[in-house]
């Protein structure tokens, strides 16, 4: 509001919540650290895991930094930025999560300082920026080169991966696994350059049996089960008919009515019915197929025909499995039985039909196309199979890396420790507040080896001591190894690996989010307009709420 020769002139509409200056932007840091501070006991093989209850009572229990957040309903803007980083690794790289949340809430935590020391936020931005392109640098300088030739590197950049989640105990077999999965959708681009698209993964889940029992299909699963007790469960060398269309008789779109004068005609109207579905049957069986899959129903009629036959039937598919198939086994799908052709069928090696707990799924196997796979989780309970499913995602994600980009760095906090060491060489170059800036980046990189020890039950100090003079020592890869509790001069030697991409990705998302909240000066939060009557917050409700907003409303225990 201003004033203007006495006259009071409103600018922004009433209710409207500002806050300015050093108040906003401590608000902001605040709310940001709440978050880093929510998933910082997660962090690595030590880390603990949360288990989230939402509004309708669902459970969700993980130790995954990005589904943490994504459940936890967050309100505060700065807070919600800090969600967006953990979105934003996930989408990039998949992993490394908590590390960017972690990253960005104690570079927060530091500047702060340096804003407590009257040091302009701009300079501070500008310097984590030229700290953060240097941090890129020297990480790509210390990677070692990897790729899709290299197992030993894949498996253990998976193998670390999961060994902070709850199948860790499995995580020798899923790490096999998801490699044998990404092998088969990788593929060379124009450009020579390799790509693998996870989403070309399948993912199936079924309750039961045990972690260790989930297995790589190669092939296609169909949560059908064959239709007609008389046809055989299994079939090799299938040949495969796809089909879109019905195998009934089709209704009239018309009302058509019939006057039927004797028992004869009764008899002459069902043989002809009969003879419809014979004929479709023959023309199936014709065409050489012995597997057939239809989007739609089967009359019992020509089930009974085709059982005859030997040929095996599975009815009301998915479009989207079939069309799935027809990549998979090379068949085209018809709309008319005429099509019923040798050359428009597809092709496996197997088509057999499996109980999986009590249900009978259908298995495609063997096909023409090996770049099908499906991953079939399995687990105790469904708790326990998503979150495996979260972890299956996050090792594909990293073998993807890997593949892709074809770089990797010991784990355990070596890279970000060296990171810190070079960039405090680097930050003496600089003099000024730049240089303090870049100083301070390079501490907060610390974070991670630190929270890693802490979360181990160690003394951070003393870990960070330890581990700076091995790094000095000229080990680039010196870490904790959490599983022996052990320093070890390199931390690749005991197969804790991680990709360059996902170490990049953390810091660039977590300065970016970083730079973005110290240059907000003022929050002008508008009134939210009135929701639905009933629902809704009432008019004047809306706004950001002071201080922590948002944020209240999770249990103490979750901090
Ligand atoms: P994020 O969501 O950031 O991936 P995680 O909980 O998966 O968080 O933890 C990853 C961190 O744990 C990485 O820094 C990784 O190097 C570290 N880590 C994994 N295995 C080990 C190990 N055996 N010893 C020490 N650190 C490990
Ligand atoms: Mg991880």
């Amino acid at each position: 509001m201003a004033q203007l020769g006495g006259q009071p002139i409103f600018i922004m509409k009433e209710g409207t919540e500002r806050t300015r200056g050093k108040d906003a932007m401590e608000n902001n840091i605040a709310a940001a650290k709440v978050i880093a501070e929510a998933v910082r006991t997660s962090l690595g093989p030590r880390g603990m895991d949360k288990m989230l209850v939402d509004q309708f009572g669902d459970v969700v229990i993980t130790n995954d930094g990005a589904t943490i957040l994504k459940e936890i309903d967050v309100q505060h803007p700065a807070a919600k930025m800090m969600v967006e980083v953990a979105k934003t690794q996930d989408s990039e790289v998949g992993d490394g999560t908590t590390t960017s949340v972690i990253l960005a809430g104690e570079l927060l935590k530091r500047a702060e300082k340096l804003l407590q020391q009257k040091i302009h936020p701009t300079v501070i931005t500008e310097g984590f920026r030229k700290a953060a392109d240097k941090a890129v640098e020297i990480l790509d300088a210390m990677s070692i080169k990897s790729g899709i030739d290299d197992k030993k590197g894949l498996k253990n950049a998976a193998m670390t991966c999961m060994s902070s989640k709850i199948v860790v105990e499995s995580k020798d077999k899923l790490a096999d696994i998801c490699i044998g999965a990404i092998e088969a959708v990788a593929e060379k681009d124009g450009n020579g350059k390799w790509v693998a698209d996870i989403d070309k993964i399948q993912i199936q889940k079924k309750q039961g049996d045990m972690i260790d029992d989930t297995s790589l299909i190669k092939g296609i699963i169909l949560d059908k089960e064959v239709v007609a007790p008389g046809m055989p469960k299994s079939i090799k060398d299938a040949k495969i008919l796809l089909t879109q269309s019905a195998i009934e008789i089709e209704k009239t779109e018309f009302d058509a009515k019939l006057q039927i004068t004797s028992p004869e005609q009764i008899q002459q109207f069902l043989d002809e019915e009969e003879k419809m579905l014979r004929d479709m049957a023959e023309k199936i069986v014709k065409s050489g197929a012995n597997v057939v899959i239809c989007q739609k129903g089967i009359d019992d009629m020509a089930q009974h025909f085709l059982a005859r036959a030997g040929i095996m039937v599975v009815r009301r598919v998915k479009k989207s499995d079939l069309e799935k198939l027809s990549k998979a086994t090379g068949g085209m799908i018809l709309t008319n039985l005429d099509d019923a052709k040798p050359e428009n069928l597809g092709y496996a090696g197997l088509v057999e039909e499996r109980k999986v707990m009590n249900d009978s799924w259908v298995f495609i196997e063997e096909c023409k196309n090996p770049k099908s796979v499906v991953i079939l989780i399995r687990g105790g309970t469904e708790l326990v199979i998503d979150e495996v499913e979260r972890a299956l995602h996050d090792a594909l994600c990293v073998i993807r890396d890997v593949v892709e980009d074809q770089k990797i760095v010991g784990g355990g906090g070596a890279p970000e420790l060296e990171t810190a060491i070079q960039l405090r060489e680097y930050a003496s170059t600089l003099g000024g507040r730049e240089q303090l800036a870049v100083e301070v980046f390079a501490d907060s990189l610390d974070i991670i080896p630190k929270t890693l020890a802490e979360n181990a039950g160690l003394d951070q100090i003393d870990v960070l001591m330890k581990l700076r003079a091995a790094h000095q020592k000229g080990y680039k890869f010196a870490g904790h190894d959490m599983e022996t509790g052990e320093v070890v001069n390199n931390m690749m030697e005991v197969g804790v690996v991680e990709p360059t991409s996902v170490k990049i990705q953390a810091i660039k998302s977590s300065t970016e989010a970083t730079c973005m909240i110290l240059r907000i000066d003022d929050v002008i939060a508008g009134v939210k307009s009135a929701g639905p009557p009933g629902g809704g917050m009432p008019p004047g409700m809306g706004g950001m709420p002071p201080g922590m907003g948002g944020m209240g409303g999770m249990p103490p225990g979750m901090m």
